[in-house]
C-alpha cells in the first residue's frame, strides 16, 4: 500500500496533537530533578530502566553529590551502592562519573545549554541529550524513546525503528514549539494506553486517526 502524503499526515498530526493537548495538558518529564545536573544525571540512568527506579534512587545520590564537582572526585564503585536497584547500574555508575568529569574539565562543572557538547559526554546520546535540552533549557526538541518510537510507528508517522529517524519524520509533522509537548504526551500515552504489548485501542482518543487501532 503506498505512503500517505506528508500532508495527509500533518492533518493527522494535528487532530491528533488536538487531542493529546486534551487528555495531558500537563504532561511533563516524571524524572524528578531540581537543575539541568540533576536531569542529566538522572536521564542517563533512566536507559533502559523506568522513571520510577530512577526518582527511588536520585534522593540520596543527590544528597551525596550535590553538583558535578562532587561527582568527579568520587569513584564508580562508590556511586554504584546509591544506583545499585537500577538496571545496567556498574555501567552508569561510570558514565555519570566521567560525565560529571567532563563537565568539571570542559564546562566549568556545569551542564551545557548545547547539542553537540551534550552528546559528547560519556552516556549521552541524542534521547538523553534532547531531553537535557528541552527540560532543562526549554529548546525545541523532541527525544525517541522506546515509548515515542512505538507510537509513532503505530500511528503511521515513521516506519523506522531508528530513533534519528524516528525523530527526523515527527520533528517534520509537528509545529516545532510543540516538540516539547508532544514528546512528552506520547510518552505519557505509551505507558497509560498504548501499552507495548497491549494496546487498549478501545479506550484510545487517538483511534479515529490511527492506522493500527485494532478492534
Ligand atoms: S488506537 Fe490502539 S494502536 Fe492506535 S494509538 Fe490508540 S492504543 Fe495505540
Amino acid at each position: 500500500m503506498p505512503r500517505e502524503s506528508l500532508p495527509a499526515r500533518r492533518r493527522r498530526a494535528a487532530q491528533i496533537l488536538a487531542e493529546l493537548e486534551r487528555h495531558y495538558p500537563d504532561a511533563a518529564t516524571e524524572l524528578n530533578h531540581r537543575n539541568p545536573f540533576q536531569l542529566l544525571i538522572a536521564t542517563i540512568l533512566s536507559a533502559q530502566a523506568t522513571d520510577v527506579s530512577v526518582n527511588a534512587a536520585t534522593p540520596a545520590l543527590f544528597a551525596r553529590y550535590p553538583d558535578a564537582a562532587a561527582l568527579a572526585q568520587s569513584m564508580p564503585a562508590e556511586v554504584a551502592p546509591y544506583i545499585q536497584r537500577i538496571g545496567l547500574y556498574r555501567s552508569k555508575a561510570k558514565n555519570i562519573v566521567a560525565t560529571a568529569r567532563q563537565l568539571v574539565a570542559r564546562h566549568g562543572g556545569e551542564v551545557p545549554d548545547d547539542f553537540a557538547a551534550l552528546l559528547a559526554l560519556p552516556g549521552v546520546g541524542r534521547k538523553t541529550a534532547n531531553v537535557v535540552l528541552a527540560n532543562a533549557f526549554g529548546r525545541p526538541a523532541i527525544a525517541v524513546d522506546t515509548h515515542v518510537g512505538r507510537l509513532a510507528r503505530r500511528l503511521g508517522f515513521s516506519q523506522h525503528h531508528h530513533p534519528d529517524k524516528v525523530e527526523l519524520e515527527l520533528a517534520a509533522l509537528f509545529p516545532r514549539e510543540r516538540w516539547i509537548f508532544v514528546h512528552h504526551a506520547l510518552i505519557l500515552h505509551g505507558r497509560r494506553v498504548c501499552l507495548a504489548r497491549k494496546p487498549n485501542c478501545a479506550g484510545c482518543a487517538l483511534a479515529p486517526w490511527c492506522p493500527s487501532r485494532e478492534g
